[in-house]
């Protein structure tokens, strides 16, 4: 099943954990047992592609989830972008086009990005 399709971009996004809004969100963060690499040494691929009923998605590549918190970014950058999205194996997308703000956003926390 994958999340773009169906009503999911229609809900406001919910802590997987509680259920709440992510706003109101309380969790604490998962303590992730692997070695992550630093920002720094990682570079972010952005692009923006285009899904059934002609939807955009960004979708950013090359973070892989061994090495990052996948999770714990993707929460970050759809509350930055105000958008919903997803993981998707080794990759994330927000929904629509948000390379301007990802590549921001993204350069703020430390990655190198690379956006086409
Ligand atoms: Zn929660």
């Amino acid at each position: 099943m994958r999340l773009f399709e169906g009503t999911a971009w229609d809900r406001p996004p919910t802590c997987g954990r509680c259920g709440k809004l992510e706003a109101e969100c309380t969790c604490p963060p998962i303590v992730a047992a692997k070695e992550l690499i630093p920002p720094q040494k990682q570079t972010a691929r952005l692009t923006v592609e285009k899904r059934k009923k002609g939807k955009l998605v960004t979708v950013i590549r090359g973070l892989s989830a061994e090495a990052n918190d996948l999770p714990a970014l993707l929460t970050r950058l759809k509350n930055s972008c105000g958008a919903g999205g997803a993981i998707e194996e080794d990759a994330l997308e927000i929904q629509g086009d948000q390379l301007n703000r990802l590549q921001t956003i993204l350069g703020e926390i430390g990655y190198k990005v690379v956006a086409r």
